[in-house]
C-alpha cells in the first residue's frame, strides 16, 4: 500500500489540514514525532498502531534508519494504510525527504501531504507576515542547527544570509541564538535590525519577544524562551507591533482548565475554552445514565418544566419511542430552565414559552409567578433538588415529576487527578460534578482556582470546604466562560 508523508501543522489543531485529518482516521499504522499538535491522532482508529518516532526532552530519539525501515516494512504490507506524520510541513526541516527517498528505493509508493509550516504559521500567529510590500519581497528558511558532524564546514553561508534582501526565519535555532545573531550582525547585518523569537507558535502556550539583533539574545534569557521556538529576521517584526492579534482573541491562552462534566456534555465547553486559547483538561466526574421508563402524557399538563439539554434529549427518546413528537406539547406551557436547555428544546421544534433570566430553579419558580398552573410536570435528573417541584405545590398545582436520568460517578485515573491537580482552573457546572470529583480526588485538592457555574454549586463546594474563586454570573455554559475570560485577565 501507499506511504503517505503528512504534515501535521505548526500545532494548533485547526491547522491540521482535511487530507491529514482524513488519512489519520483511515490509517492503519501512524508513525508520529513529538511536535504534533495535541489530540492530533483523536481520530485515529481504535485499532490503528501508532507508533511513536520522536524524541522525549533531549532524550534519544529513534534512529532515521530505523524509522525508514519502519516505513519500508509497514509500506511493504499490501493491506496497510501507512501515516507519518510530522509537525509541519514534512519537506521542510522535517527529513521527509530523506524518507520518501528511502521508501523510493525500496519500491514503496508514497505521497505527501504539505502542512502548514511553523516557518509561516508562527510568525503569522505573532502578527508577522513572512513578507511585505515595502519592507520584504523575499523569505529564507534557514536552520539554526547545524549538524554538528557536518565535516565540509558550515552548511550556513552567513555572508549570504547577511546580505539577503528579506526576511530570515530560523528553525531550531533557540539554543544558537546568541552565535545567530553575532554572526549576522558580523557579516553586516545591523544590529538595530528588527528581531523576534516566536516560542510555541499557534499552541495555547504561544509567547513572543521582540528586540533588534542586538537586543534580542538578552530578552529571550530573560524570558527563558524554550524549544520549539523561531526566530524571525527583518524589518517585518516591526508589524508586530500594529499587527499582533492572537492574546485579544485567545484571552485564555496559556491558561490550562479542567472541565469535570459529563464527557458527553463537556464537548460545548471543552470547545469553547479551546477556541480562546485554553488548554482543556478533560476530566469527566459524571456520567449521564438514561433511566428506562414509558413516555409521559404530556398532552395532560398545562405546564412542562425542563431543567436541563439532557433531560430534553431524553425525554424526546421516550416520546419517539412511545410515537410521539413535538405535537404532544401543544396544549401546554412550556419553560425552560436556561438557554441551554431552550436551544435543545427548539432543535426538537418546540419554542420554550418561559425562560428564566436566572438559570437556576430559583429563576424559574419566579418566572412562572404569573403563570397559571394547575398541572405540571417536571421532567429533570433523578437526583435533582425539589425546590421547584415544592413550589409550584406550594401554588396548589398539582406536579408530577418524570426521572429522566440519573448522574453517576465517573471515577478519575491517576493521570487526570494529576493533569486537574495541575491545571489553571477546575471548572464545576454542578454540584454533581464538585461531588463526585472530590470522591475521586480524595485528599488531593486541586491547586488551581475553582470556578463555579453558579451558587448551587458554590454552595456545593463550600460544604466540602472548598470556596470558588470564581462564580459566574450567568449561570450557563457561556457565563461560565465569560467568568474565566475575566478572571484570567484580571490576574
Ligand atoms: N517540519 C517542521 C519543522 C521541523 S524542525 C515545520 O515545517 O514546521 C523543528 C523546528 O520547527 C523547531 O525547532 C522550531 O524552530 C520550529 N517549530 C515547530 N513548531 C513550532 C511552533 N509551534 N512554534 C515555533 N516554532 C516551531
Amino acid at each position: 500500500m501507499t506511504v503517505y508523508l503528512v504534515g501535521a501543522g505548526p500545532g494548533d489543531p485547526g491547522l491540521m489540514t482535511a487530507r491529514a485529518l482524513e488519512l489519520i482516521a483511515a490509517a492503519d499504522v501512524i508513525v508520529y514525532d513529538r511536535l504534533i499538535p495535541p489530540g492530533a491522532l483523536d481520530g485515529a482508529r481504535a485499532d490503528a498502531e501508532l507508533i511513536y518516532a520522536g524524541k522525549e526532552g533531549g532524550g534519544p530519539s529513534m534512529p532515521q534508519a530505523e524509522i525508514d525501515r519502519l516505513l519500508v516494512t509497514h509500506g511493504r504490507s499490501a493491506a496497510e494504510v501507512v501515516v507519518r506524520l510530522k509537525g509541519g510541513d514534512p519537506f521542510v526541516f522535517g527529513r521527509g525527504g530523506e524518507e520518501a527517498e528511502a521508501l523510493r528505493a525500496a519500491g514503496v509508493p508514497f505521497e505527501v501531504v504539505p502542512g502548514v509550516t511553523a516557518g509561516v504559521a508562527a510568525p503569522a500567529y505573532a502578527g508577522i507576515p513572512v513578507t511585505h510590500r515595502g519592507a520584504a519581497s523575499a523569505v529564507a528558511f534557514v536552520t539554526g542547527h547545524e549538524d554538528p558532524s557536518k565535516r565540509s564546514g558550515s552548511a550556513v553561508d552567513w555572508e549570504a544570509l547577511a546580505r539577503f534582501p528579506g526576511t530570515l526565519v530560523f528553525y531550531m535555532g533557540v539554543r544558537q541564538l546568541g552565535t545567530i545573531a553575532s554572526r549576522l550582525t558580523a557579516c553586516g547585518r545591523a544590529a538595530s535590525e528588527p528581531a523576534a523569537v516566536v516560542e510555541r507558535g499557534t499552541l495555547p502556550g504561544q509567547r513572543v519577544v521582540v528586540g533588534t539583533l542586538e537586543t534580542i539574545v538578552e530578552l529571550a534569557a530573560t524570558k527563558g524562551v524554550r524549544a520549539p521556538a523561531l526566530i524571525v529576521v527583518g524589518d517585518v517584526v516591526s508589524l508586530e507591533e500594529r499587527l499582533a492579534w492572537f492574546s485579544a482573541v485567545r484571552p485564555l491562552a496559556g491558561v490550562s482548565v479542567a472541565v469535570t462534566r459529563a464527557r458527553a456534555q463537556a464537548s460545548g465547553l471543552a470547545a469553547r475554552l479551546r477556541s480562546l486559547g485554553a488548554e482543556v483538561i478533560e476530566a469527566p466526574a459524571i456520567r449521564i445514565v438514561p433511566l428506562d421508563g414509558p413516555a409521559p402524557d404530556v398532552g395532560g399538563y398545562d405546564l412542562v418544566c425542563l431543567t436541563s439539554p439532557n433531560g430534553v434529549r431524553l425525554l424526546f427518546d421516550r416520546l419517539r419511542s412511545a410515537g410521539r413528537d413535538a405535537r404532544v406539547f401543544a396544549g401546554a406551557r412550556v419553560a425552560a430552565i436556561g438557554p441551554g436547555t431552550a436551544r435543545e428544546l427548539a432543535e426538537h421544534g418546540v419554542i420554550a414559552d418561559v425562560v428564566p433570566e436566572r438559570f437556576v430553579a430559583e429563576g424559574l419558580i419566579e418566572a412562572l409567578a404569573d403563570v397559571p398552573v394547575s398541572r405540571a410536570l417536571v421532567a429533570r435528573a433523578a437526583d435533582a433538588r425539589d425546590v421547584l417541584v415544592d413550589a409550584l405545590r406550594e401554588r396548589g398545582a398539582e406536579v408530577d415529576v418524570v426521572a429522566l436520568y440519573e448522574t453517576v460517578a465517573s471515577p478519575l485515573g491517576e493521570a487526570e487527578l494529576a493533569a486537574v491537580a495541575a491545571a489553571d482552573y477546575v471548572t464545576f457546572t454542578s454540584s454533581s460534578t464538585v461531588r463526585y470529583f472530590l470522591e475521586s480526588a480524595g485528599d488531593g485538592r486541586p491547586r488551581g482556582r475553582l470556578a463555579s457555574i453558579g451558587p448551587v454549586t458554590s454552595a456545593t463546594l463550600r460544604s466540602h470546604g472548598l470556596a470558588p474563586d470564581v462564580e459566574a454570573t450567568r449561570h450557563d455554559i457561556d457565563g461560565l466562560v465569560d467568568a474565566l475570560v475575566a478572571d484570567a485577565a484580571a490576574r
